[in-house]
């Protein structure tokens, strides 16, 4: 009677399984001994404050610097519907509509000068669709487009994350948000 052969790619996947010696039993005893140890180590370390790495939100809340890009905000006010931060949207998010004042219209102006020459009708920017890039707020000859540095605007639906900065409760952040 023939001896079965093994083909090569079968032989690969043997594993050859030690027996256990007293030295070998001992030597797995102190390499689990001493991983437990390493882990609870770091574990330890972290409960006893040495270096915390979370906060008690919403207790303890983080004030982000003040160059943070976090939610947007247009005073509206002092916009005068230049649409550059629209061009400079890479992602069409700012939508805008403005009409021309009339000749006979008051002249008004923005805080630092600039004539208003048209009135903005609509100033909406779907920030669902953001990416926080901040091209807009760059281009923004009047500066009146900022990231402000508030970070709590989750909400129940993407519909609710479209502002129309034209909307009463929405201007009202600007003493909320705006520093
Ligand atoms: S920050 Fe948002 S709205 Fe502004 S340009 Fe970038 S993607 Fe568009
Ligand atoms: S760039 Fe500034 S001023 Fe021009 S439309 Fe946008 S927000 Fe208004």
């Amino acid at each position: 009677m023939s001896t079965p052969t093994i083909s090569q790619e079968s032989k690969a996947h043997y594993i050859v399984q030690e027996p256990l010696t007293l030295t070998g039993w001992f030597r797995n005893v102190f390499g689990a001994i001493k991983s437990v140890t390493t882990g609870m180590g770091i574990t330890f370390k972290y409960i006893y404050g040495v270096k915390p790495v979370s906060i008690e939100y919403p207790e303890v809340r983080e004030v982000l610097p003040e160059n943070s890009r976090s939610r947007l905000f247009n005073d509206v006010e002092n916009c005068i519907s230049c649409l550059q931060c629209a061009n400079a949207c890479p992602v069409d998010c700012i939508y805008i509509t403005a009409v021309k004042r009339g000749a006979d219209a008051p002249k008004i102006k923005t805080k630092d000068g600039t004539p208003i020459r048209l009135d903005l009708v609509q100033y909406t920017i779907d920030t669902a669709l953001c990416c926080y890039c901040g091209l807009c707020t760059t281009v923004c000859p009047t500066e009146c487009l900022t990231h402000t540095t508030d970070y709590e605007f989750a909400s129940y639906t993407i519909g609710d994350m479209k502002y129309d900065y034209l909307a009463p409760d929405i201007r009202a952040w600007r003493h909320r948000i705006v520093k």
